[in-house]
């Protein structure tokens, strides 16, 4: 059943504290729960009498419940699959419940669970109710007192949140150790670490002088890989200080590495938890793309502890209050760390394909949902991307100054507790003084806005009229769409290539401004032009709101842009468009049956330019040298065309490569590593522009770029570099060079888990027809696991998510191996069950044969018994 945001209740009872007690072992862990608990006097029924008590709790198997100490009568309580409900309690008293829990078995990975060998904690959203009897909402917070049981041989680190408090032997070769946590807290930030782990040391000394001790777990064998996690903790916590006036408020912070984990990590109180693939990182093994993850992760759930922990959040619909806030928080750091235009090029080129597309489709909902069925299913794009440009937005529109006034506000007024949307938009209002009463639509209305702007010159009045006009689609349950207010950086690029002064109702206000739209539509003019020639509007600057922008540019304005533009953003996605309008061209010839066709001469002109340009960025450069991704591409059209996308790309690339071939040789040497391997922007630049000129190479298969990726492979000592020659060559047609590689590879590298997971990807995305044959090969390979979501997502989700035209054949197998798949995660894992389905539920996107094939897949798994997360996708997608 739904649950819904207007039929939010302040919690009936209240938890003072918490006292675990966890027996391990790993099929029968013995929960000792005692809870001291006060009738809420906020939440009051209107009699007398204390209103009853109702506890959470799922595959528990319930031993004794006490009140007082009174052990209570199996028809004194009520218990269900879901709940423990207790009435006529007096309105303070203390429970003690003891259960019985089976983490060996938990392959959900919620709750308590083991992970190579180790026990863990998942609890975000709803799995402590898995661990326990217990009020699991985040508006109910607690101080927890934790004491860990556990073989002492097996189980040497028992870690849980806060500080230690003591420790000490029990019979039978155990030991235990007692935590404390001071800081009151919802349930879903606790956490539980329990293995044979060794521990990376460092210490941080806070603004006001503090001594933090810093620890990341992990087993022996990953020690070497703990140092760019500790590097990039340090410089979160001195940022947070340095930009938010954040101070760490706990003696030690601890971060714990596991293997098997659903999402990317969790910011628990004082002990974060991370899947592996997002702390562990050496030069070696890991990817530079995978460095700045790590980097951003370990930055995201550090950041967390104020804009998450520190204020939570008073009910799920609130997610994005934390998530997109933190999200804002870390990409704005990562673009401190590293170059910033390149990062915001990320960022919204995933924005744009990914959140879109999900703004698009079938699960499309709100940065706030209005209700949802399974909350796991909204830890979305829309959630955190999306929320986090909401954000920005906000901080775009108030500056810097006011920006961090309205943060400060927000923190110091709900310190310690849970808060909600407007709580962070109030004091955002407060601190600014700025009305946002029709900015709150953000939250509230689904879908990518669409603006269409045009613009008249009249050369003899010297005057530009830019008119825009807003509209959002519908989306499911969403028919009518009011304005939002969207800021629209800007600038008019004159014929010399420089900004022209903007003057507004005759007042003016320099070379950039905002315009904010807040109507339907909008023109502004723009005068005091006389003299000069039309200008090109530079729209969106810094992608500055999250929307769709149509302007009916010329070729030749785009390609003007692309050089001159001030500001990098906007110049990239101007060659984006240019590109765009290039692939079309070819597109259409593929669509009329064309086996040839020539590519825009204009994009072969631009390419041209930037390659002989000096390269101030080359990170940007880079990304200006690539072409928009398939998805990209997708998202453009109303008809999804995969193999007319495919052909068009492949096809513009190995014209551009032929053209410009001893150019992209020449960028490869220029970019050769010099020196040893850093995780540096400067070298991850170029590496990315080396590998970009050895990719063009590779798309014609020339000689010289196979002998350069041949011995790539060979020399390198870094995997940047390693695996873009060992994907360039497997994705070539000479499997003569691309098998051996991937053999030596693979024994090379078969105790390392999160290698493996690259050399799975690297196969499934071949975009030859016969990969389907290797995905169902490499199910059954030593290495692959369908319970670890990692492993998961390199195959099956690299397969659906990224080698498009094979997962879409026209035979449905690419289908039908997704539907396998989903059904059988159904019974293990069904949040990752219901993330990877994706792809088939973006069907009307596509064709109608592809869209009864995916229908057909569809309605195949709607006829097992789904779990709550996979029948609320499916239903959706089916609607
Ligand atoms: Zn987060």
């Amino acid at each position: 059943a739904a649950i819904h945001l207007a039929d939010y209740q302040a919690p009936a009872w209240r938890v003072l504290d918490t006292r675990l007690t966890f027996d391990l072992a790993p099929s029968a862990t013995r929960v000792t729960t005692v809870l001291t608990l006060e009738a809420n006097p906020d939440a009051a029924v209107g009699s007398d009498a204390t209103p009853p008590l109702v506890l959470n709790g799922e595959h528990l198997t319930l031993e004794s419940v006490r009140v007082d100490g009174r052990a209570l009568a199996s028809d004194e309580y009520k218990l269900d699959e879901t709940h423990l409900t207790l009435a006529g309690l007096p309105a303070n008293c203390e429970l003690e419940t003891v259960v019985v829990i089976d983490p060996a078995a938990n392959t959900a990975l919620e709750g308590l669970y083991v992970s190579s060998g180790m026990f863990c904690t998942q609890c975000e959203a709803e799995g402590f109710r898995r661990i326990t009897y217990y009020p699991d909402r985040p508006d109910v917070m607690s101080v927890f007192t934790t004491t860990i049981i556990a073989d002492k041989d097996s189980y040497p680190i028992l870690l849980s949140n806060g500080n230690p408090i003591e420790r000490g032997e029990r019979e039978g070769g155990r030991h235990f150790v007692t935590w404390q946590d001071p800081h009151p807290k919802p349930c879903y930030l606790f956490a539980l670490v329990a293995g044979d782990l060794v521990k990376h040391d460092d210490s941080f000394t806070t603004m006001s002088g503090r001594d933090v001790a810093l620890e990341i777990w992990v087993e022996p064998e990953n020690l070497d890989k703990t140092q760019h996690a500790m590097n990039s903790l340090k410089a979160s916590m001195k940022w947070d200080e340095e930009v938010y006036g954040r101070e760490y408020d706990l003696d030690i912070f601890m971060i714990v590495a596991v293997n098997d984990f659903n999402m990317g990590a969790m910011e628990n109180k004082g002990l974060n938890i991370f899947n592996s693939a997002c702390v562990l990182a050496n030069p070696d093994t890991t990817t530079d793309a995978a460095f700045q993850r790590v980097e951003g992760v370990v930055a995201h759930e550090y950041f967390h502890n104020w804009s998450g922990n520190r204020v939570t959040c008073r009910d799920w619909f609130q997610l994005s209050l934390k998530e997109g806030f933190t999200v804002y928080r870390d990409q704005t750091f990562s673009a401190d760390m590293n170059s910033a235009p390149v990062k915001r090029i990320e960022d919204v080129a995933m924005l744009r394909t990914a959140q879109f597309a999900e703004d698009a489709g079938p699960t499309a909902h709100p940065v706030r949902p209005a209700s949802y069925i399974e909350i796991s299913n909204f830890y979305t794009l829309t959630i955190y991307e999306k929320g986090s440009e909401v954000v920005r937005m906000v901080a775009n529109l108030l500056g810097e100054e006011a920006f961090r006034r309205g943060s400060d506000l927000y923190f110091a007024r709900n310190d310690g507790s849970a808060a909600t949307i407007e709580d962070f938009i109030s004091a955002m209002s407060e601190a600014s003084g700025r009305d946002f009463s029709q900015f709150m639509r953000w939250y509230s209305q689904a879908g990518t806005p669409n603006i269409a702007a045009s613009g008249t010159f009249d050369a003899q009045a010297g005057t530009y009229s830019l008119t825009l006009r807003q509209s959002t689609p519908p989306s499911p349950g969403q028919a009518e769409k009011l304005p939002l207010v969207i800021p629209v950086r800007m600038g008019l690029v004159g014929a010399d290539g420089s900004d022209l002064t903007l003057t507004l109702d005759g007042e003016a206000l320099g070379t950039e401004i905002v315009l904010e739209l807040t109507e339907a539509e909008q023109t502004f003019v723009f005068t005091g032009l006389a003299g000069d020639a039309e200008p090109v509007p530079s729209l969106l600057r810094g992608f500055s709101a999250p929307v769709k922008l149509a302007f009916d540019y010329s070729r030749e304005q785009l390609a003007f842009l692309m050089q001159h533009d001030s500001d990098g953003f906007n110049r990239w996605d101007a060659g984006q468009r240019l590109a765009m309008a290039a692939l079309e061209d070819l597109m259409a010839a593929w669509q009329r049956g064309e086996q040839e066709a020539q590519l825009d001469e204009r994009l072969l002109a631009a390419y041209r330019f930037l390659l002989q340009s000096e390269a101030s960025d080359r990170a940007v450069l880079a990304e200006m040298l690539t072409l928009p991704s398939e998805a990209y591409i997708a998202e453009q059209q109303s008809v999804v065309d995969v193999d007319a996308i495919h052909w068009a790309r492949k096809t513009a690339k190995a014209q551009l490569a032929s053209a410009l071939r001893d150019d992209f040789v020449a960028l490869y040497h220029a970019n050769a590593q010099q020196g040893d391997y850093a995780p540096t922007f400067e070298q991850m630049a170029r590496r990315s522009l080396k590998n970009a000129a050895l990719s063009y190479l590779m798309s014609i298969e020339d000689e010289e770029g196979m002998r350069l990726s041949q011995a790539q492979l060979a020399a390198a000592h870094n995997m940047t570099d390693v695996r873009a020659a060992l994907t360039m060559l497997v994705h070539s047609s000479r499997t003569d060079l691309g098998d051996p590689a991937l053999k030596s590879f693979a024994e090379r590298w078969s105790h390392d888990p999160l290698v493996m997971d690259q050399w799975f990807s690297i196969q499934v995305t071949r975009p030859q027809a016969d990969v389907l044959d290797r995905v169902r090969f490499l199910m059954e390979h030593p290495a692959f696991s369908l319970t670890n979501p990692n492993k998961v997502r390199a195959l099956i989700g690299a397969f659906a998510g990224q080698n498009r035209v094979n997962f879409h054949r026209l035979d449905g197998e690419g289908y039908r191996l997704l539907a396998d798949v989903v059904i059988e995660l159904n019974r293990l894992n069904p949040e990752i069950a219901a993330r990877i389905i994706t792809p088939l539920t973006r069907y009307k996107r596509f064709d109608a044969k592809r869209q009864d094939l995916m229908k057909a897949e569809l309605e195949r798994i709607r006829g097992e018994k789904l779990s709550n997360n996979l029948y609320e996708v499916v239903e959706k997608a089916l609607a």
